[in-house]
């Protein structure tokens, strides 16, 4: 079982931060709002998490990528993430 690290849909319920969504595939992306997710999701899921339960709606790929969308942190270039 691997450990689920980082921010809960809880945290960001509570931070009213949406979730963005990117396809590693196409790029495609999408901003998520938590109240969707928890209508779906458990709020203790973390948010590295919910890219599992996604498929992408454009090349239905399943390399979804997922983090906080954090307003005013900057400009999210890209989609290169790893770890985390
Ligand atoms: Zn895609």
């Amino acid at each position: 079982m691997t450990a689920e690290i980082g921010p809960r849909l809880a945290e960001l319920a509570g931070q009213g931060v949406p979730v963005a969504a990117w396809c590693l595939d196409c790029g495609h992306h999408r901003i998520l709002a938590v109240a969707d997710l928890l209508a779906r999701l458990d709020s203790r899921t973390a948010v590295a998490a919910v890219a599992r339960r996604l498929g992408c709606g454009r090349c239905g790929g399943r390399a979804i990528e997922t983090r906080p969308h954090y307003a005013g942190l900057g400009v999210v270039a890209g989609h290169r993430w790893e770890g985390g």
